[in-house]
């Protein structure tokens, strides 16, 4: 093969560099966030094809998304200029192994034709393994012996390597219940996700004449994001380079964010004992970042006791410090992170205008996505959401919508069936087939038909029984919506605008919509789910009622939702990219913002409850992680107040603020408090201020205010505050109102306003469901 020209190798530094010649024996590059890890990676493997060294087919490259894997390949291709001929093996380590295991499946007694079960498919065939053992799946519910066997073939244990002390879960039968499961997959000719490791590990383990093809095969092993591997990856990626020992192998001991799914960051630090002589490489120019976000990040990680310790340096120019930024509460930080967007697409912050594609959203927790999608979709600003679904679309928020729905409209036959076996009520699809035969027959709805087959003995037993539940559930929500009913003579209309026919709800919708969710099983049907998922479907689901608090009632939520769904974003456009921190690893932007920084959110609460600092310290590294996403702007932000269950809570700001270099941050003040806004004068005003400020939360964000030297609080209004407070509208004030639209402020009484509506006429509405509007 003739040599091709290396262009690739001028842009690296001397260091990079080295690591990029020196193709035979182990190399370990462990380095900071940016410092051109995975680009000297793809360099690697551009050199090794490019200089004739390896043959595409001969390189294993692993990377921790199957994104990266796709990117690398671009870049590869880039790089070398012109296609190659065939690419490298460029995968996760699950589509890696996948393929391996078609090819050797009879070894471990499958067929190559194998399949690879979903999460329920799992979960139900361990559940009739726990109940033909005899023991009390409720005490002890499949989903949590999920959850251990997972844990054990991370550590590639199979059931006759799983220590004692580590057995005796489930009464003991923990390791007899997991043999048992292996048996049974391999009966049905099934795999589930972990298998495809452990399956491999196994065969090599072995086969020592299998090992030893691919040992030829594989002449050259390339790693990226090492420090994130659990027991059974870094197994195989010993035993594949055992022979030739040909493995270059990056990462970075600060960005070791999978500790939760098994990862060990210990791997890294055992690269060295493992293949003796390694050539270790430490990069510490950082090329992404400015320097005062690298010294932002580079603080924040020093509190972490258990680092190798790095320093990173950068020579690019100054740029801004990182910013910093308080608020009211999470809708009111996702309104000013909009703004900020649109400020700096039009370039009006006086720096370069940076696009859409270019600006990015981490958050500690998928159901602070909510807010943002919200108000983009509302402002019409284009977003996606990386790594999995947008909020409404989440399942668990279709479920909890679909009875929604079905109490508010009780015709609603597609939320019916969508939820009428959700949580599982042993309706199966003959009992499903029966409800549709009778509602047909009689000509109503679903829960109509339901209710005659039920009454009609049609669906008996379990059942029968479950379904009646759920149907009685539905009526007595439905009830639940309205008040008593008053008798009255006329249609008048009260403040409200409802005909006067029934009393105020004596329940609020807020508290309706989680009896709902309480009683027809479906939150339990979370709680009682031991996957890695669970809780953040539970915080979705919170959050989800929490945002009730916008609206009068279900009904008015129900449209809300229609509406902004309606808005959808077609086309390939640029679009501002919302994801996880975990999901942004790797990635990099120009800016970035960094929302919910406060304890509890971030550090989350059970690694702050955790004994020890191991929770916290992971944590810390996502900070890091988070912070280095950013190229030019970073932004981080905390509220003072975040809604849970439709309770204000107040809240700290995040323990990562005060590890923030002073001299690198600058303190920005929040238009909607620090005289951003008019000033409104009036006792209300003044008194929703006090309300404010006395939150721990505001206070510290006030000394933090005064410690950075910026300016002290104002005369200020805020637009929105909590149920016990009292109205910040001024006479006269244009405002808006979900129900009646606009109008015009003519008195103010407590919390209640009196408006003119334009349409309406004059009512007294409830000042938090009025929204300022300035014509
Ligand atoms: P992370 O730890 O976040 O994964 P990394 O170490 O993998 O970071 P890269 O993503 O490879 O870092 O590189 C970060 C940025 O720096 C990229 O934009 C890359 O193109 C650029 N870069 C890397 N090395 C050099 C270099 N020698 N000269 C100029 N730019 C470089
Ligand atoms: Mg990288």
């Amino acid at each position: 093969m003739a040599a091709r020209p290396t262009p690739y190798l001028n842009e690296l530094n001397p260091a990079q560099r080295e690591a990029v010649e020196r193709l035979q024996g182990p190399v370990l590059m462990l380095a900071g966030a940016g410092t051109g890890k995975t680009k000297a990676l793809t360099a690697r493997i551009a050199h090794l094809l490019s200089t004739g060294r390896a043959r595409p087919n001969e390189i294993l490259s692993v990377t921790f998304t199957n994104k990266a894997a796709r990117e690398m390949k671009e870049r590869v291709g880039r790089l070398l200029g012109q296609p190659a001929e065939g690419m490298p093996w460029l995968g996760t380590f699950h589509s890696i192994c996948v393929k391996l295991l078609r090819r050797h499946a009879e070894l471990v007694d499958l067929k190559s034709n194998f399949t690879i079960l979903d999460t329920d498919d799992q979960l139900r065939l361990l559940k009739q393994l726990v109940q033909a053992a005899n023991i009390d799946d409720k005490r002890w519910p499949a989903r949590m012996l999920a959850g251990i066997i997972d844990d054990w073939k991370n550590r590639a244990l199979t059931p006759d390597k799983v220590p004692v002390a580590d057995a005796g879960a489930y009464n003991n039968k923990g390791i007899e219940l997991y043999a048992q499961y292996q048996t049974r997959l391999r009966e049905l000719n099934a795999v589930d996700f972990g298998d495809l490791l452990l399956h491999m590990v196994t065969i090599f383990q072995t086969h020592q004449d299998v090992l030893e093809q691919y040992q030829r095969w594989f002449r050259f092993i390339l790693v990226d994001e090492y420090q994130d591997t659990n027991v059974a990856q870094y197994l195989w990626l010993r035993l594949l380079a055992g022979a030739h020992k040909n493995i270059c192998c990056v990462g970075d001991d600060d960005q070791s964010i999978y500790g939760w799914r098994g990862a060990e960051v210990g791997n890294i630090l055992r690269f060295e004992k493992d293949f003796p002589g390694a050539y270790v490489v430490r990069l510490e120019q950082n090329y992404r970042s400015t320097p005062h976000i690298l010294a932002a990040a580079s603080n924040v990680i020093r509190g972490n006791e258990s680092r190798l310790g790095k320093e990173l340096w950068t020579d690019a120019e100054e740029g801004e410090k990182v910013r910093l930024i308080g608020h009211w509460d999470g809708e009111e930080e996702a309104r000013w992170i909009g703004e900020e967007i649109d400020a700096m697409q039009g370039g009006t912050r006086g720096v370069r205008p940076i696009g859409l594609d270019e600006i990015a959203i981490l958050v500690r927790a998928s159901h602070q996505m909510r807010a943002f999608e919200d108000r983009f979709l509302t402002i019409g600003l284009p977003y996606k959401v990386i790594g999995g679904p947008r909020f409404y679309e989440r399942m668990e928020i279709r479920d909890a919508m679909a009875y929604f729905r079905l109490v508010v409209s009780p015709g609603d036959d597609l939320a019916f069936e969508r939820i009428v076996n959700t949580p599982k009520r042993g309706l199966g699809d003959k009992a499903q087939q029966t409800i549709q035969m009778t509602a047909r027959e009689h000509g109503v709805s679903l829960v109509d038909g339901a209710r005659i087959a039920v009454d009609n003995g049609l669906i008996k037993g379990k059942g029968g029984k479950a379904l009646r539940e759920l149907i009685d559930g539905l009526a007595r929500w439905n009830a639940m919506t309205r008040g008593p009913r008053i008798e009255v003579d006329d249609d008048s209309v009260i403040d409200d605008g409802a005909p006067m026919r029934f009393g105020e709800p004596e329940v609020s919708h807020i508290e309706l919509a989680q009896i709902i969710l309480d009683e027809s099983g479906y939150t339990a049907h979370w709680q009682n789910e031991k996957t890695p998922e669970a809780p953040g479907r539970l915080e979705n689901l919170k959050e989800l009622v929490n945002q009730l608090d916008n609206f009068e009632n279900l009904q008015g939520f129900l449209e809300h939702v229609s509406l902004v769904m309606d808005n959808e974003q077609e086309g390939d456009g640029a679009k501002v990219s919302i994801m996880t921190l975990h999901a942004a690893k790797g990635l990099e932007f120009p800016a970035v913002f960094l929302p919910g920084w406060e304890d509890g959110l971030f550090p989350s609460q059970r690694s702050m409850d955790e004994s020890g600092i191991k929770g916290l310290e992971e944590e810390r590294r996502l900070a890091y992680v988070g912070i280095t996403r950013a190229e030019e702007v970073c932004t981080i932000s905390f509220a003072a107040n975040r809604r849970v269950f439709g309770q204000w809570q107040n809240a700290m700001p995040s323990r990562f603020i005060d590890e923030l270099p002073e001299d690198h941050v600058e303190v920005l003040t929040p238009p909607g408090l620090y005289g951003g806004g008019q000033p409104t004068a009036g006792i209300e005003t003044r008194a929703a201020e006090a309300n404010v400020y006395n939150s721990p939360g505001w206070k510290r964000m006030q000394a933090r205010q005064g410690q950075y030297g910026t300016s002290q609080p104002r005369e200020s209004r805020t637009t929105v505050i909590d149920a016990t407070a009292v109205a910040s509208f001024t006479m006269g004030e244009r405002v808006f109102h979900q129900k009646f639209g606009y109008g015009a402020v003519i008195g103010i009484e407590g919390d209640k306003v009196e408006v003119d509506f334009d349409k309406a006429g004059i009512k007294k509405v409830v000042s938090r469901f009025l929204s300022a509007k300035d014509d």
